[in-house]
């Protein structure tokens, strides 16, 4: 039987070309393709072919002005696995597909010989399940579909991560050695994010993308069989290492996997005492239970997912955090003199109970605070700036630390029809837009 393969290519020569190219793929692994009309299509075309029996290719290259496809795009391509996103640009920050690999990670880009390699694989991989059973099509099993989307992703983060390694970056060499002789020693996967795979570590950002990012982290954990913490003596050091320990520390009620600590120096994991009891300390607990509200409320952390965080939207629960600008516009970023020599001041001995990690503040945590924590305006930052280049100057040890400006950051806003007559169709963005450009500032 035919698996149909609908292709929604941009306008341009290099969008067209891997439309045909991806055509002439499909046709040999015997697929019936369709090509979108670039100039035509609709997000009702769209949907009905995700929601249709066979694959869709869906082309999300950013170029130029009007010659994106993002008036078509929809949140939903997230939940879909047959829906392959591609696309030679970054994406925006807001709009994360099923499936990674079709795209390159900010700011690098991707050719379409690369694009094709990869889709060549996956194609291949779906042939096998196209075309879908009825009971998987039609807008009457689309939640049907989007559950099979959420448990294949998951099962996913099982198979691919069932150790999850938490570490500073300044170890990422050591880990991935250390990750592949467990892979091939114990047999078990092993997940750990190295440089630059959720950001640039340089990257000025705001709350709602270290939120953005510590959901993805979120969901590994969540997944995993074993967390394992890559001990350092400047393991605690970093806002992102304790946000990783308060997310744990949120998730206790639910936990089944051991937290071991593995010592570089023994080259041994360790089991950590008191992470079932979940035991880390009555006035921690409370503040993570009702300020960070994830074991209350998941929806605090469901309404940072990057991948379809609404911008500057996230109020409707009343988190003063949420409401203001500042949750986006504030770039809270730490001093690196500072955070070196709180290291050298107070080095740690190895823990041995969970407690002794989680011995930090948690309201630095939520409130992405503390002693080595700078807070700058992104707009103020942006006039400062002359020439790409400018500096910041610590508050707490003056240092001069120089400031670049990036490539810009897209934010996502979806076309939406108006729920009464005369049901216009209009983007969902500041002044109408369908992608919102923001700077991006790195430090130098
Ligand atoms: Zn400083």
């Amino acid at each position: 039987m035919m698996a149909p393969l609908t292709i929604f290519p941009t306008r341009t020569h290099k969008g067209r070309s891997l439309a045909a190219a991806v055509a002439r793929l499909g046709e040999r692994q015997g697929y019936a393709v369709t090509i979108a009309d670039p100039q035509r299509a609709t997000q009702p075309n769209l949907l009905q072919a995700c929601l249709g029996p066979g694959v869709v290719v869906f082309d999300a290259t950013i170029e130029g002005q009007r010659q994106h496809n993002y008036a078509v795009a929809l949140y939903a391509l997230k939940y879909i696995p047959f829906a392959l996103v591609v696309s030679r640009s970054y994406r925006p920050t807001n709009f994360a597909p099923w499936l990674d690999g079709g795209y390159p990670l900010y700011p690098r880009r991707l050719t379409n010989d690369q694009i094709l390699q990869w889709l060549d694989r996956q194609l291949v991989r779906l042939r096998q399940h196209v075309p879908r059973p009825k009971n998987l099509q039609g807008l009457s099993n689309a939640e049907k579909l989007v559950d099979m989307g959420l448990e294949e992703s998951k099962e996913r983060h099982r198979r691919q991560g069932a150790i999850f390694i938490s570490f500073r970056g300044s170890y990422e060499q050591t880990v991935a050695r250390l990750a592949e002789v467990t892979r091939r020693g114990v047999k078990k996967s092993v997940r750990f994010f190295s440089t630059g795979e959720l950001a640039p570590p340089n990257e000025l950002m705001s709350a709602q993308d270290r939120w953005g990012v510590m959901r993805t982290i979120n969901d590994w954990i969540a997944d995993s069989q074993e967390l394992w913490i890559f001990w350092s003596a400047d393991y605690l050091a970093s806002w992102w290492t304790r946000a990783e320990l308060t997310l744990l520390a949120g998730q206790f009620r639910q936990m089944r996997s051991p937290v071991l600590l593995y010592d570089q120096h023994a080259g041994a994991t360790r089991r950590l005492e008191g992470v079932k009891s979940a035991d880390i300390g009555s006035e921690n607990r409370d503040l993570i239970a009702e300020r960070l509200l994830i074991a209350r409320n998941p929806e605090w952390l469901s309404r940072s997912d990057r991948s379809s965080a609404v911008p500057g939207g996230l109020d409707r629960h009343g988190s003063p955090a949420l409401t203001t600008g500042r949750y986006r516009d504030d770039l809270i970023f730490s001093c690196p003199a500072c955070t070196s020599r709180a290291v050298r001041r107070a080095p740690p001995r190895p823990p041995r109970h969970f407690n002794d990690l989680m011995s930090f503040d948690v309201r630095d945590v939520i409130d992405i605070a503390g002693p080595s924590l700078m807070v700058i305006d992104r707009n103020q930052l942006a006039a400062s700036i002359s020439n790409v280049v400018g500096s910041v100057i610590c508050p707490n040890c003056d240092s001069a630390l120089p400031v670049y400006e990036g490539p810009p950051r897209y934010w996502f806003y979806p076309v939406r029809t108006s729920p009464v007559p005369p049901f216009v169709e209009r983007a969902t963005g500041p002044g109408g837009a369908i992608l919102e450009s923001r700077p991006v500032y790195m430090l130098g």
